[in-house]
């Protein structure tokens, strides 16, 4: 007979593993319907829309779905593309996934916890040192402003 046994997760987050969500319909009640269309359903929030598109503010940038951390605001940089747009992420926070719909081929990106949707991932575009843009939906994320500032 297998132990029970209370699995051990890396982040400490706001919802704890075991109130994560397991199904769709679960996530939908949770979630606005835009934010469960983006989310849950890889969808994409008009450009220049979002909330965040032009917020400097410092802090840390975590997965609206689950509340894991995800981007540091000082990755965050100006890429004139509509959607906020970060050149790094938190170790191990995203995980990157090859998405061949619309008939590109793109990296989609997505929250490595819950495996709600963010957005995609560019290389090569010479933005910053880093050469990296994930370029990630408003929608898919909430800011916690810094407080020892
Ligand atoms: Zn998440």
């Amino acid at each position: 007979m297998p132990h029970p046994r209370r699995p051990t997760y890396r982040w400490r987050v706001s919802l704890d593993e075991s109130e994560l969500p397991r199904t769709e319909e679960e996530w939908r009640v949770r979630l606005s319907p835009e934010e469960f269309r983006v989310l849950r359903e890889a969808g994409t929030e008009r450009p220049w829309t979002g909330e965040y598109v032009d917020t400097k503010t410092p802090g840390t940038y975590h997965c609206r779905a689950c509340g894991a951390q995800l981007y540091p605001s000082d990755t965050k940089f100006d890429s004139h593309c509509g959607w906020p747009s970060f050149d790094d992420a938190i170790p191990g926070a995203v995980k990157e996934i090859e998405d061949r719909s619309l008939g590109m081929s793109r990296t989609e990106i997505r929250c490595a916890r819950c495996d709600s949707h963010l957005g995609h991932v560019f290389r090569g575009e010479g933005f910053t040192p880093k050469d990296t843009r994930h370029c990630v939906n408003s929608v898919s994320i909430r800011l916690e402003p810094r407080t020892d500032a």
